[in-house]
């Protein structure tokens, strides 16, 4: 965006420029050499013989006389008047005259021809400017570049781990195989899948290969190439990318950074239809319109699903979604040996190791090593690819000036290991809480270092007092499994006793749960006229002494929270080392593997 900015501002210069250059020229040819004089004045200096020569035209008579001075001829202008007897008169004086056509070619040229090929010219040069140069003619002309499908010969086998992902994709590629078959048995395929997950896990490899597996033509734009600054463009293009992928259907529509696109709308408290709007208003209404039946697929990327609009996740739109996650160690192994596939390698090269070295790596960082040591290796004239390239690749990636990735060391792991452990083994000890579905220690975002999944078994729209206790204690599972192990605590708690103390103060404030307090609610709802502005003008409604008593409720309720979790995790010490040792090894562990280690121990 930067750049471009300066661009615009660099052809305004020009701009200005090509404005003055036509000031200059038009007043060199236009401007009135000639002197201005009044009829009479005419007629007097004819009188007294001083007019050399006249031009009659339409409305001008233009001339050569001795006007103020006596010996030196100039050119004067006037404007005509009616006088029948000024031939009569010229001959008279013998001034030699002639009558003129303005030369309307000429005239036009100056004073509106060039200047408006000046101004078009501008207008193209700036155009090419910002980048839209063969676009110009056909603005709104769809850029989604278009794989052949010769051209994709991506397939499964190159895309490694991911195996859910790719068995839930599977029956896309079915439909696009065959599609008059597929609907043909009462197939009801959804209208688009949305990959989520972080940055360089694979999510348009996995689109490709999808389109290669198929062998469909591949149409690939970004959702950030959608919105651009002339307004009803972007509206323009998902129009026409949707009538060319119609012409080539089966095919695929992938839509990358779908987020750029999708933002939910409404949050800009300013503008009201804005680009990004329309397009995505555009996007829905393709959507809606297209009949999968021919055999489109929409697929679309985000590593950011909870900021899109509500109306794109919706039934019969992308309510299809597929998590391509960062790999774990395993994945990380064969992701690596996917990539090492063309590169000699030496026989020390362990890929094992190398993902032991690599928690946190996405799947582009993990071919970034790959590619690396070859260069490496090829730099120290190496015959083949050794482990010591490899792990200098690594470095060089931990360390390089992209890191991206979080690397964390061998005792922030532990830490996290236990932490979250202890979040899941107060889940499965307080009677309320959702069962387990994931313990992983790969970072997620940049917040979290490890998280613990837990699956609702059925909406909630209401929570009873013990069920708040429980929340309360599970948040605070993962602080006291590290107190228990390390006999310290971390700053990865945090988040958690954030959100414990909002619990535990919507508890007192608002819900009148605490037994000292009453049923008193001391905080009404006050919601923002703008939609999710933090509210930070909360005006007190009752005194220092009650405001002082809910302080001292707050940290009551977390204080029994913070007895009962540390009673749990004592009594599963044992468990609690064993589950988090596997977890440091493993990285992830799935719930039905959690169960199974619980109910071995017990
Ligand atoms: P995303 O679209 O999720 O940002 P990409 O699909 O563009 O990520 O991945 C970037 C590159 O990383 C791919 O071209 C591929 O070389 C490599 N890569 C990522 N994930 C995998 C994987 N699971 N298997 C093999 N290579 C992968
Ligand atoms: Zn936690």
């Amino acid at each position: 965006m930067k750049t471009k900015k300066k661009k615009i501002q660099f052809s305004f210069w020009y701009l200005l420029f090509a404005l003055w250059a036509l000031l200059l020229i038009n007043s060199y040819f236009m401007a009135p050499r000639e002197v201005k004089i009044t009829y009479s004045q005419f007629k007097e200096l004819l009188a007294q013989e001083r007019v050399k020569e006249v031009i009659i035209d339409k409305e001008k008579i233009k001339g050569k006389a001795l006007i103020s001075d006596e010996r030196k001829e100039q050119a004067f202008v006037t404007i005509r008047v009616e006088d029948p007897d000024l031939v009569k008169e010229l001959h008279q004086h013998e001034v030699t005259f002639s009558g003129r056509r303005e030369n309307i070619f000429l005239k036009n040229l100056f004073s509106w021809i060039i200047p408006m090929l000046l101004f078009v010219g501008i207008w193209v040069f700036l155009m090419r400017r910002m980048g839209k140069g063969p676009e110009f003619m056909s603005v709104g002309r769809s850029k989604a570049k278009i794989y052949a499908e010769d051209q994709l010969d991506v397939t499964f086998d190159d895309v490694a781990d991911l195996y859910e992902a790719k068995e839930e994709i599977q029956e896309i590629v079915e439909f696009l195989k065959n599609p008059d078959k597929f609907t043909h048995l009462g197939g009801k395929l959804p209208k688009g899948a949305l990959l989520v997950g972080p940055p360089g896990c694979g999510k348009t490899l996995l689109a490709k290969a999808v389109a290669g597996e198929a062998k469909v033509p591949f149409f690939s734009i970004s959702g950030s190439e959608f919105v651009e600054m002339f307004v009803g463009v972007g509206a323009s293009r998902v129009r026409d990318l949707f009538a060319r992928a119609l012409e080539k259907a089966p095919c695929i529509i992938f839509i990358d950074e779908l987020d750029a696109l999708g933002k939910a709308r409404g949050i800009n408290p300013i503008g009201g239809h804005d680009e990004r709007e329309q397009t995505l208003n555009q996007l829905l209404v393709e959507m809606d319109g297209f009949d999968t039946k021919k055999g489109v697929i929409l697929m679309a990327a985000t590593n950011r699903p909870e900021i899109l609009d509500a109306a794109l996740l919706r039934a019969g739109r992308f309510d299809r979604h597929i998590l391509v996650d960062r790999p774990d160690i395993k994945g990380r192994e064969a992701i690596l040996m996917v990539h090492a596939k063309g590169v000699k390698l030496a026989d020390d090269v362990d890929f094992k190791a190398l993902a032991g070295m690599t928690p946190g790596f996405a799947g582009a960082d993990l071919a970034n090593i790959v590619n690396e040591a070859a260069l490496l290796a090829a730099r120290r004239v190496k015959e083949v690819v050794g482990m010591a390239e490899m792990e200098e690749a690594i470095e060089r990636i931990i360390a390089g000036p992209e890191k991206k990735t979080r690397v964390i060391n061998k005792q922030e792991r532990q830490i996290v290991a236990y932490h979250e452990v202890g979040h899941a083994l107060v889940a499965l000890s307080v009677p309320t809480a959702d069962p387990v579905q994931k313990i992983s220690i790969i970072p997620r975002g940049i917040a979290a270092l490890g998280y613990t999944l837990q699956r609702p078994t059925e909406d909630r729209y209401l929570m009873t007092k013990s069920e708040l206790i429980d929340k309360l204690t599970l948040l605070l599972g993962g602080r006291v499994a590290e107190e228990l192990a390390f006999n310290e605590v971390s700053t990865g708690a945090q988040n958690d006793l954030v959100k414990a103390t909002d619990i535990a103060r919507s508890m007192v404030k608002e819900y009148g749960m605490s037994e000292k307090l009453g049923l008193v609610a001391f905080e009404r709802e006050r919601q923002s006229l703008y939609l999710q502005l933090p509210q930070s003008t909360s005006s007190k409604e009752y005194s220092e002494e009650t405001s002082r008593e809910i302080d001292s409720e707050i940290s009551r309720i977390i204080e029994e929270a913070h007895r009962r979790a540390k009673e749990i995790l004592t009594e599963k010490r044992g468990l609690l080392d064993k589950v988090a040792n596997i977890l440091l090894e493993k990285e992830v562990i799935e719930g039905e593997e959690f169960k199974r280690l619980v109910s071995e121990t017990a």
